[in-house]
């Protein structure tokens, strides 16, 4: 059997894979295991930030690797220790919980949540407002939190206490509110990545941001997906009014490795207790020392960059044959197409660009670094396959 025949009779069926096999890769460039060369515009949904075996990253990791490369969370350790004071000195946040992926730093946002309520209102008080549309992971709980019924079926019951609204909804947000007791927290993408990059609108943040004010309401802001640069700023919400009380951030975080992280603020900051949470894998000092050679690199000239690209994908494919509309921020961008999704995608594919869907739409996510040669190929490609 080749590869492709053991992975589709040995690996779980949860996924729909392409069908291409990637050997290795360089930067925004990646090449299947017959040497055939890729623009990769999704780089692993966001995940290679600097693109594949950068070296900068690499020789972070690799150089920690040979020192000590886990130590478990009953040491201190200084990646760890280190990636945590940055991230607070750049988001004025106040501590972070170091955890696996995107799902267990929402995990952590949603404990740190409800036991703030709970310290402070006692029991009753949990319940969670989170969008239509919203994906927020995949265990049981943060699959909870997701605004998606397709994705419930078949796993009930799920997780009490949270309760769905339309995003870009104020009224509808205003009547939940008044009608419903025990609300704890609103938790929310800045902009929904898999429900097809659908940005909140400024008036609906600015309207929720000023209801949580008001009621002791917890801001949740997932930034798995939208952090660590992807939207032209460190995380999103820089780019809206308002500073969250729990932001969770993972994909990009880690350059290729896995890691979360659960930001708490000022009013969450002491409300986990030694004991009340953990994880045997999270701070991991490798993964933590590369990320940090990646947060490093997210700078004000990087973001400058980022939106320039993204302008220019944006310009570029807004009013091209074939494209109803082109959303989202920085390189975060999803494409409206008149052909299915699949078919600009196969096609893209055929003539060396790998891209991503989302919702039906096709959604681009490349590494922050990516050279702006390779920015004009795919898209006159993109286009091409949209037409
Ligand atoms: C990908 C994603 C998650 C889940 O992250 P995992 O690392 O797959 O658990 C959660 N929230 C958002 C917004 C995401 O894009």
């Amino acid at each position: 059997m080749n590869i492709k025949e053991i992975d589709a009779q040995y690996v779980a069926n949860t996924y729909a894979r392409f069908p291409v096999q990637l050997q290795c890769g360089r930067g925004s460039l990646v090449w299947d295991e017959d040497g055939r060369e890729y623009i990769d515009m999704g780089s692993g949904i966001a995940v290679n930030a600097f693109g594949i075996a950068d070296e900068t990253w690499a020789a972070a990791v690799s150089a920690q690797l040979g020192k000590l490369q886990h130590c478990s969370n009953l040491y201190y350790s200084e990646p760890c220790a280190l990636l945590a004071e940055q991230l607070c000195s750049r988001t004025g946040m106040k501590k972070v919980f170091f955890c696996n992926s995107g799902a267990e730093a929402n995990e952590c946002a949603i404990k740190a949540a409800r036991k703030y309520s709970h310290d402070k209102y006692g029991p009753g008080r949990y319940k969670i407002v989170t969008l239509l549309n919203s994906f927020h992971g995949r265990t049981l709980t943060t699959l909870s939190a997701t605004g998606q019924s397709d994705l419930h079926a078949g796993f009930e019951p799920l997780t009490p206490g949270f309760i769905y609204t339309p995003a870009n909804d104020c009224e509808a947000l205003k009547a939940l509110v008044e009608s419903e007791d025990g609300i704890a927290a609103f938790m929310f993408e800045l902009i929904q990545g898999e429900g097809g990059v659908q940005p909140l609108t400024r008036e609906f943040v600015d309207y929720m941001a000023a209801l949580a004010a008001e009621r002791d309401i917890l801001l949740i802001c997932d930034e798995v997906q939208t952090g660590n640069g992807r939207t032209g700023s460190l995380y999103a919400w820089m780019q809206y009014g308002f500073t969250p009380d729990i932001m969770s951030t993972a994909k990009g975080l880690g350059g290729g490795l896995p890691i979360g992280a659960c930001l708490l603020g000022e009013k969450v900051e002491n409300t986990l207790s030694a004991g009340s949470h953990g994880s045997t894998f999270g701070g991991n000092p490798a993964v933590c020392a590369g990320a940090l050679s990646i947060l490093g690199r997210v700078d004000d000239a990087l973001m400058a960059d980022v939106r320039a690209k993204g302008n220019y994908i944006v310009s570029e494919l807004s009013g091209a044959s074939g494209v109803r509309g082109v959303t989202g921020m920085g390189l975060m961008l999803g494409i409206d197409t008149e052909k299915e999704t699949a078919e600009v995608v196969a096609e893209c594919m055929s003539n060396g660009v790998l891209v991503l869907t989302a919702h039906g739409k096709v959604r681009l996510l490349p590494a922050l670094n990516i050279p702006m040669e390779l920015v004009e190929k795919a898209v006159a490609v993109i286009k091409a396959a949209c037409a």
